[in-house]
Order: C-alpha cells, then sequence, then structure tokens
C-alpha cells in the first residue's frame, strides 16, 4: 500500500503521557489504565460498532524480554477462544517498514474494571462466587491447553458491570522469572507461588495458589502476603502459613535451601485465624448489595450483577 493512501487510514492523538497512532476507525479514545507494556485507551470502533480496548505496546523489541512478552502474547490472545480469556480483535502498526516497525497496537474487547477496583467492594456470597467461578473455568482453559499463567493478580483480571470476568494476559514468559536470590525487578508479587518466588520447577497449580491468594484479598479486603520486596514476599508466606517440611527444602538449589533453611522459623496460622468466619459474606439476598465503585478515570458506577441463574453453570 503507497505511503498517501496508509497515512490517510491513521491520525496521532495524545493520551497521557504517548501518542497513539491508530486507525481512523477507531475513535474517541480516552487512557483507562496503564501496565508494563504501555498505555490502554477506551475506544469507539466505527466499523464493529461498539467500544474496544486499544493497548499500545511501546517499542515491543526494545529487549528479549519485552520482545518475547509481546510475541506470546500476541500469538496465545489470536489462538485461545475462550469466554473468560480476553479476546483478540485486531492488531496493527501504523509504520510503514520493517526498517521504522516501532510500535504494535492490540484491539480487544472492552471491559469496565480491572479487579483491583473491585476487591474493595463488599461483595456479597453470590458475587464473589461467580467471579472465582469465572478465575478457575478461565485458568483451567489456559492449563488445558498447556499454559501455565504464573503470575495472575488482581490487575491483569478484568470484570464488566454484569459481572462476567476475563484473564487480560498470558502470565510470565518463561524468561521473565526471577529465583529469589536473582535482581529484582519491579512487579506485583503478592500473588506468586512460593515455586515461582523460589525459581523451583513449577506445575498448573502455581495460578490455583494465585487465584487462592486474590479469593483471600476480596474475602479480608487486604492483601494477603503483602511482601515489600521479593524477599520479604517468602517472608510473609511463612510467617502465616508456616515454615515448609522437609522434603519441601530437599527440592530447592542449594543456595537457596540455605536461606530458606535459615530463615527463622514459623509454625503459621491456623485456617480460622487466617479466615474467621465474620469475614465471609452472607448468603446473597439478590439485589441487597448495590456495590459502588468510583472508577479512577471515568467516574462510572459498577454495580456487579451476575445473572440470576449462574450456579446452573457449575452443573454444565
Ligand atoms: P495491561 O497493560 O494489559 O496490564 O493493562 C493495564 C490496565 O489497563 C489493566 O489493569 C486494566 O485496568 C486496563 N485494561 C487493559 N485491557 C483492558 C480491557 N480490555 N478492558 C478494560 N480495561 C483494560
Amino acid at each position: 500500500m503507497n505511503r498517501n493512501k496508509r497515512e490517510k487510514e491513521y491520525y496521532s492523538i495524545d493520551v497521557g503521557d504517548s501518542t497513539f497512532t491508530v486507525l481512523k476507525r477507531y475513535q474517541n479514545l480516552r487512557p483507562i489504565g496503564s501496565g508494563a507494556q504501555g498505555i490502554v485507551c477506551s475506544a469507539y470502533d466505527h466499523v464493529l460498532e461498539r467500544n474496544v480496548a486499544i493497548k499500545k505496546l511501546s517499542r515491543p523489541f526494545q529487549n528479549q524480554t519485552h520482545a518475547k512478552r509481546a510475541y506470546r502474547e500476541l500469538v496465545l490472545m489470536k489462538c485461545v477462544n475462550h469466554k473468560n480469556i480476553i479476546g483478540l480483535l485486531n492488531v496493527f502498526t501504523p509504520q510503514k517498514t520493517l526498517e521504522e516497525f516501532q510500535d504494535v497496537y492490540i484491539v480487544m474487547e472492552l471491559m469496565d474494571a480491572n479487579l483491583c477496583q473491585v476487591i474493595q467492594m463488599e461483595l456479597d456470597h453470590e458475587r464473589l462466587s461467580y467471579l472465582l467461578y469465572q478465575m478457575l473455568c478461565g485458568i483451567k482453559h489456559l492449563h488445558a491447553a498447556g499454559i501455565i499463567h504464573r503470575d495472575l493478580k488482581p490487575s491483569n483480571i478484568v470484570v464488566k458491570s454484569d459481572c462476567t470476568l476475563k484473564i487480560l494476559d498470558f502470565g510470565l514468559a518463561r524468561t521473565a522469572a526471577t529465583g529469589l536470590l536473582m535482581t529484582p525487578y519491579v512487579v506485583t508479587r503478592y500473588y506468586r507461588a512460593p515455586e515461582v518466588i523460589l525459581g523451583m520447577g513449577y506445575q498448573a497449580n502455581v495460578d490455583v495458589w494465585s487465584i487462592g491468594c486474590i479469593m483471600a484479598e476480596m474475602v479480608r479486603g487486604s492483601v494477603l502476603f503483602p511482601g515489600t520486596d521479593h524477599i520479604d514476599q517468602w517472608n510473609k508466606v511463612i510467617e502465616q502459613l508456616g515454615t515448609p517440611s522437609q522434603e519441601f527444602m530437599m527440592k530447592l538449589n542449594q543456595s537457596v535451601r540455605t536461606y530458606v533453611e535459615n530463615r527463622p522459623r514459623y509454625a503459621g496460622y491456623s485456617f480460622e485465624k487466617l479466615f474467621p468466619d465474620v469475614l465471609f459474606p452472607a448468603d446473597s439476598e439478590h439485589n441487597k448489595l448495590k456495590a459502588q465503585h468510583v472508577h479512577t478515570h471515568s467516574l462510572v458506577r459498577l454495580s456487579l450483577s451476575p445473572p440470576a441463574d449462574w450456579t446452573a453453570l457449575l452443573y454444565l
């Protein structure tokens, strides 16, 4: 396609600190979030006649980690088709040649808020269970496709006002994980399983750990293992759950094992102490709770309303 024709297809607009150069079909861009890879905007798609989310991956090929993450995300988002995993609608770059190629724009279904914004709401039993159920369905689907996420966290999970939920990304590429004694980089680690924190072999159940931590936070209203850095993350786990068994220690590599074995010993707390009954929401009474939340950008009021008969889904 010649340069003139292409230039007519795209326009540029400043969004926060960034400039989005997008196809003209996408109008009305507004920033709705930002993550490790860049800024996310909502927009109206005049072709599909629906609202969409557009994520700009700025220079995704600047280093190997970024490149692998971007590639992994794109390929998986294109292949995976499940109602609890975010769907890919389009992908484009405004640059014209391989030499100029810099930015990738990913167009996705638009959701209303991420789970960080919902966690503070006092959700009743029904909403909580419906959210949990959908997280498990999404992750089960990824596991069935051989994908282990390893980095599920509330900011990577998005919801709509009808209480539907989708997982936003596909987690850590193999190269992106760092072990306990490796140089830390700034990320949220609260939800990472011990196997991931300690750089051990891992299985699909590391994602169940993360979902458990997210569920715990929804029940307690605060982070379960709020480590201040990657070392403290491990301390928070053992303080509450107790020092792991010798059998567990044997699976660690020598340097990590020496560190872990030399930590003070903790007995851990009982389940009743960690999760007293009073924290659990009462059984739902429809519309009892009009959970409201002030969205940081657009003052959206979220009134999460699951379908009346969603529990029937459990028996499908
Ligand atoms: P990410 O860069 O994928 O980690 O996304 C950063 C933030 O942007 C998320 O925590 C969400 O708040 C928001 N976001 C990303 N994608 C979407 C989407 N499809 N719908 C609504 N919000 C989104």
